[in-house]
């Protein structure tokens, strides 16, 4: 497995490798290389200074403008011309070179197609004076009968004694940047890398459900950013956590009303002979039914939320779809004292998996004869037209739902009211389910309500 190293390491090597890159750049240009630049800069000079000199050769002042030359740039010149007799500037050693020199000069230029560069030219004056590193341009020039030599010279310091300098100067330069990078590192590390490992320290509390609301002293937007997004993932996690034993508190309880039912009425009709009848197996099947639609329910919420489940649509009237869900309740809300309505005013066909959008009414249906504890109890079942569409409701007289809560129970296993009525069909996520029916189905849905006046929950279907 690669090594991990910690990013302290890291960011201080990225620094060091840099630093180490750019003295080592310095220490090449500025040493290795110096000489080099030095030397090439000198013969540009002097090759530009004969093209200059030679630009100038037509004109009537050129005797002060190659005295400005001369002096400007640290340069000698001569020119030797048929039709003037000579002229220089500056007083070196080309002024004294002897006409056997000259001529040798004049036919390297002329091999060389004009110009030549002599670099280390060394001559002896008459005065016995030696001429060291010198460097000579010379440019022979022919138009006509008219014929000229320039030279251009000038003496190239060796840069020894410089580098030197350089170098002993160097060794302070590398000590200098040496302790500013570890002193930079130790900066990046606080400033940086600190505000990372404190959040990190505080993110690994995450997992355990321990993470409080942390602000980290450090006013980068980036820190502030991260610091938010893990309280957010926090509070998500703490939610999650929260839901999730809620789900197991709601499912057990579910589950085992139906079962302390079968349990009780099983023994009753073992132990007593008279209690073996009808009515108890009935009661033993009903609740063994409610415990399978309350397992057929989960499952359908967790594969639904995965998408396991296809929808089978066909074209539905909505008026029958309607009156079969009436003809399901009229007997019981008849026995009940509940009022049960059906408004089917309208008719239409619409497109949908029949057996789960009966579902989603019963759900609504069941939710609205447990949530009310009125003596007159109305349910009204129907459509209405809303916008281009038929809206389907299930509107009752109930008690009503708080606005705070209204967005919440339609996710898994809220309740308003942990204490609440067992319903007559039905299992007890009802309201996840239908919603996962209706997003499968595209449908717009909701509810409206007024605490303690009523709910109506809908969902909007398009003509088809
Ligand atoms: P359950 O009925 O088992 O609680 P549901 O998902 O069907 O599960 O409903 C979630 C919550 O929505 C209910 O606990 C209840 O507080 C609220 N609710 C649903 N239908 C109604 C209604 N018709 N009137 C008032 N409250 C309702």
């Amino acid at each position: 497995m690669k090594k991990k190293t910690s990013l302290t390491f890291k960011v201080t090597l990225l620094l060091f490798v840099f630093v180490g890159m750019v003295l080592g750049l310095i220490y090449m240009f500025q040493t290795v290389f110096l000489d080099d630049f030095y030397t090439k800069q000198k013969t540009d000079t002097l090759k530009n200074i004969s093209r200059i000199v030679e630009s100038h050769m037509n004109e009537p002042y050129k005797e002060e403008k190659y005295a400005e030359l001369s002096m400007s740039n640290e340069v000698c010149i001569r020119i030797i011309s048929n039709s003037e007799k000579y002229s220089y500037t500056g007083g070196c050693f080309l002024k004294d070179m002897d006409v056997e020199t000259i001529n040798h000069v004049a036919e390297d230029a002329i091999k060389n197609g004009g110009e030549k560069l002599f670099d280390d030219f060394k001559y002896v004056s008459r005065f016995d004076k030696r001429t060291d590193d010198l460097y000579l341009v010379a440019r022979y020039i022919e138009k006509g009968d008219s014929v000229s030599l320039i030279m251009v010279s000038s003496i190239v310091t060796p840069l020894d004694v410089t580098v030197k300098t350089l170098k002993s100067q160097y060794g302070m330069i590398v000590a200098i940047v040496i302790v500013m990078t570890a002193l930079l590192a130790l900066l990046i590390s606080k400033l940086v890398l600190k505000p990372v490992k404190e959040i990190n320290n505080e993110s690994k509390k995450l997992a355990k459900g321990g993470y409080d609301y942390l602000n980290v002293d450090d006013s980068s937007v980036e820190f502030e950013e991260l610091n938010s997004t893990l309280n957010q993932a926090n509070e998500d996690i703490q939610a999650a956590d929260k839901a999730r034993k809620e789900l197991m508190a709601n499912v057990s309880h579910d589950l085992r009303t139906p079962l302390t039912m079968i349990v009780g009425y099983g023994e009753m009709i073992r132990d007593i002979d008279e209690e073996n009848n009808e009515e108890n197996i009935n009661v033993i099947i009903n609740e063994a039914k409610r415990l399978s639609a309350l397992v057929d329910d989960i499952l359908l919420v967790s594969r639904m939320e995965t998408g396991q489940i296809e929808l089978h649509n066909t074209r539905i009237s909505g008026k029958e779809l309607l009156e079969n869900v009436y003809r399901q309740y009229e007997k019981y809300c008849e026995s009940s004292n509940v009022s049960l309505k059906l408004n089917t005013a309208c008719d239409f066909f619409f497109k949908a998996d029949k057996a789960r959008i009966e579902q989603v009414l019963y759900n609504f249906i069941n939710n609205a004869l447990n949530y009310n504890d009125k003596d007159n109890q109305e349910i009204e079942i129907g459509v209405k037209k809303h916008e281009n569409a038929y809206r389907i409701y299930v509107k009752d007289n109930g008690e009503g739902i708080d606005e705070e809560n209204i967005d919440k129970i339609w996710e898994r296993y809220y309740k308003v009211d942990k204490q609440h009525k067992r319903s007559h069909i039905g299992s007890g996520i009802g309201l996840s389910v239908c919603k996962q029916i209706l997003m499968a189905h595209d449908f717009n849905y909701g509810v409206n309500s007024k605490k303690g006046e009523f709910s109506e929950f809908y969902f909007d279907v398009y003509e088809c």
